[in-house]
């Protein structure tokens, strides 16, 4: 099989190198970028399996960066935040990031991360699952395709996967640990926030009104569920 390719915009120096070498290690291919613009640009040309981006960058920062890849591409994005961009870290998440590690972090700890990203972009591929379809909304997990009535929406892989994840089971609660497990891989190491922060998007883009959602609902002090009555 051929060695994933991993695209890296980060500006701070010894950070690409610490980084590439844990990478290279575990036989990813591995390029650079030191601003948001040559970062696009290799974007573009390497067309990578995965891209690991830094928030503060050179040019173009790390959120216009993220949001100009998602205008056409549903590659897995991992965010480098530092501890006081908590906001720009949500933001990240809500403009189509997948996760996001917090400086300083430590490099094994983001391996496995990417790790998980990687295997579950992969599982997500036309894996032949059944068509799900319940309370206006359709999947069709083949061509990855999602349908709010007659209208198709634009899921990100992992919008798409977590709302399939809630739809094989109708009315069934899932905890943050059991979805991120189901989504993001056994091995996830991360925040359990994060889920939160994906089913507000997917609400967003599914509920009628999502300050009222009636399809994913939120099951207190528990997690969510989907309702087939919504
Ligand atoms: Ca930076």
């Amino acid at each position: 099989m051929e060695k994933p390719k991993i695209l890296l915009v980060e500006d701070e120096r010894k950070i690409v190198d610490l980084l590439r070498l844990y990478l290279e290690r575990e036989g990813y291919v591995v390029a650079s970028a030191a601003d948001g613009e040559e970062g696009l640009k290799a974007f573009t040309r390497l067309r990578p399996s995965l891209v690991i981006l830094d928030l503060m960058l050179p040019l173009l920062d790390g959120l216009e960066v993220c949001r100009r890849i998602r205008q056409d591409s549903q590659v897995p994005i991992l965010m480098l935040t530092a501890k006081d961009e908590e906001t720009d870290k949500v933001i990240g998440l809500s403009i189509g990031a997948d996760d996001y590690v917090t400086k300083p972090f430590s490099p094994r700890e983001l391996v496995a991360r990417v790790k998980a990203l990687l295997r579950r972009s992969r599982l997500s591929t036309g894996n032949g699952d059944r068509e799900l379809s319940d309370a206006g909304l359709k999947l069709i997990p083949d061509k990855r395709q999602a349908f709010k009535g007659e209208d198709e929406i634009t899921l990100t892989a992992l919008e798409f996967d977590l709302l399939a994840c809630l739809m094989k089971s109708p009315g069934r609660v899932y905890t943050r640990d059991q979805l991120l497990a189901n989504v993001w891989g056994a091995d996830y190491v991360g925040d359990p926030r994060v889920v939160d922060v994906h089913v507000g998007n997917l609400r967003r883009k599914i509920e009628d009104d999502s300050s009222n959602p009636r399809r994913i609902r939120t099951v207190r002090d528990v997690g969510y569920k989907f309702d087939p009555q919504g």
